[in-house]
């Protein structure tokens, strides 16, 4: 007996010594973590109000004046110094907190998406107000409760000694992958050591997944009007141009990886068939696994342009609005946030969640509950990651090749619903949401304060990124020479033109921030 605890104490004693990644408290619950998951249970109405504000107050990318404002007034309550007009962005902005190393940073979104408006809680299809802004992809948890666990973590850091720095990204415009492209291009991570993110969704996970990189451009062509009955060959139709172009890249489809996507839309046709149109515009999003594909599909994509100007005698311009590259997983991070994530464990949703969850599954016919997530999902921590093959791409990509970064989700809807629809504006205003984001938060806080515990983790994780950009980069911003687009350009309508959904709300109280 005597000897087996010998040997005992002598692995644990190697263990301290040699396991890289041990940081002692890596998962466990630590003093640090006891404050920050105390503090936002107790100011989980502070979370969920603001969540409510920026839910009524839906505005589009790159006009969140409301939204980012708000957020900006809870920070500032908190302590928090806030730096606004980041990167050139008017409703961007940095909140900080603390001085010196680490830096850790947290992100925060909270633009809408165009005509998504549904009546909270109303699990049949009908707007607030027609063709308004809605958020249906849950950034109004996202900003609300990233700013919670922010604050959570300063609270922790004052009350048990931890020094460095906690800082709030706040990033606009991800629906058009704009906000973080340009806060990497503008260099505003420069003194980041890792970055904590999450989504609201159908799912409890620290997500192990890449995403599809993406070149998101217009392309406009310039003809000659003309009457289109009496003199058509004084015209040069510039919607033709745009025809040719579209049958071109279908052509092309077929010669490209199959995991290739290739989507357009056009905003722009021309105003009347009598009239030869002289203005055309089309809009495109390219994807694949990696944005070396990206761009061979790109330099064939500008030759059929070309030729599409060539074939109608009109004039073509190359409009790019913004580009990502792939989600690159650090796996370091990756087991950090797991362990944490299992500490502080699922929402804890109750009978009153489900039935409130049930009729939304219904909608989308999933008849069997739990209609809330009850489990993680399961990724192998242990090996490496695969790219992605389908799904979406994100705008914070490209800050995952210049910081270490992890993500969680959080299972704020009922199963089955979709992103980006009716059913899932619905319910982010709905208590289920509060509760699996308020738990996001607490993983988002732990994790954080694992590493600012345990430096060595964030040195494994700049290791790890530093690797990978040697095997699978180096990355190469492909935003660098891309302005920052208009909201005309992102949305193709003025802001003024905008549905507004809520006039006069008043802001939530943040006195007990203080
Ligand atoms: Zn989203």
């Amino acid at each position: 007996m005597r000897k087996v605890c010998t040997f005992t104490a002598l692995l644990l004693l190697l263990a301290l010594f040699v396991s890289p990644s041990s940081g002692a408290d890596m998962g466990a619950m630590t003093p640090a973590k006891g404050t920050a998951v105390q503090w936002l249970d107790a100011h989980s109405e502070v979370g969920a109000e603001v969540a409510k504000y920026i839910w009524h107050n839906p505005e589009l990318g790159l006009g969140e004046h409301k939204s980012s404002t708000v957020l900006q007034e809870m920070l500032k309550a908190a302590g928090f110094k806030v730096e606004s007009g980041v990167a050139g962005m008017e409703t961007a902005f940095v909140a900080s907190w603390g001085e010196g190393k680490p830096v850790i940073g947290i992100h925060a979104e909270f633009d809408a998406l165009p005509g998504l408006s549904q009546v909270p809680g109303l699990a049949e299809e009908k707007m607030v107000v027609e063709g308004c802004p809605g958020h249906g992809c849950g950034h109004n948890l996202f900003g609300s409760y990233s700013s919670m666990a922010a604050i959570a973590v300063k609270k922790a850091m004052e009350a048990n000694g931890v020094k460095g720095t906690i800082k709030l990204y706040g990033t606009p415009s991800e629906e058009t992958l704009v906000g973080k492209v340009f806060f990497v291009k503008e260099g505003v991570y420069k003194d980041a050591d890792a970055v904590i993110s999450w989504h609201p969704g159908t799912s409890n996970a620290v997500s192990y997944a890449s995403s599809l990189a993406m070149d998101n451009f217009k392309v406009r062509f310039y003809g000659k009007a003309s009457h289109a009955a009496s003199a058509p060959w004084a015209g040069r139709s510039a919607l033709d141009a745009v025809e040719l172009m579209n049958i071109g890249m279908n052509y092309m489809r077929e010669h490209v990886r199959p995991e290739s996507r290739i989507m357009y839309s056009i905003p722009d046709g021309g105003k009347a068939p009598n009239v030869v149109p002289p203005f055309a515009e089309v809009w495109y999003f390219v994807r694949a696994p990696q944005y070396k594909t990206v761009k061979e599909i790109m330099d064939w994509t500008k030759k059929v342009a070309e030729g599409a100007a060539l074939m109608t005698q009109t004039r073509m311009e190359f409009i790019p609005i913004t580009a990502v590259w792939q989600y690159l997983p650090n796996q370091v991070l990756a087991k950090v946030g797991f362990a944490n994530a299992q500490l502080i464990g699922i929402p804890p949703f109750t009978d009153e969640d489900e039935k409130i969850a049930e009729p939304f599954s219904k909608s989308v016919k999933v008849e069997k509950g739990p209609f809330l997530s009850r489990e993680f999902t399961q990724y192998d921590y242990d090996k490496p990651f695969s790219w992605a093959t389908g799904g979406g791409s994100i705008d914070e990509a490209n800050t995952s090749w210049v910081v270490p970064m992890v993500r969680f989700s959080g299972s704020t809807l009922a199963q089955g619903t979709p992103g980006h629809s009716w059913q899932a504006t619905a319910q982010n205003a709905l208590p289920p949401a509060f509760k699996a984001a308020l738990t996001v938060a607490k993983y988002m806080a732990a994790t954080a304060l694992d590493l600012y515990a345990n430096p060595s983790l964030l040195e494994e994780a700049l290791a790890e990124l530093k690797a990978s950009n040697e095997k699978h980069g180096p990355f190469v911003d492909p935003a660098k020479d891309v302005p920052l687009p208009t909201f005309q350009l992102m949305h193709n309508v003025d802001e003024s033109q905008v549905p507004v959904q809520t006039k006069d709300m008043p802001m939530p109280d943040f006195s007990t921030l203080k």
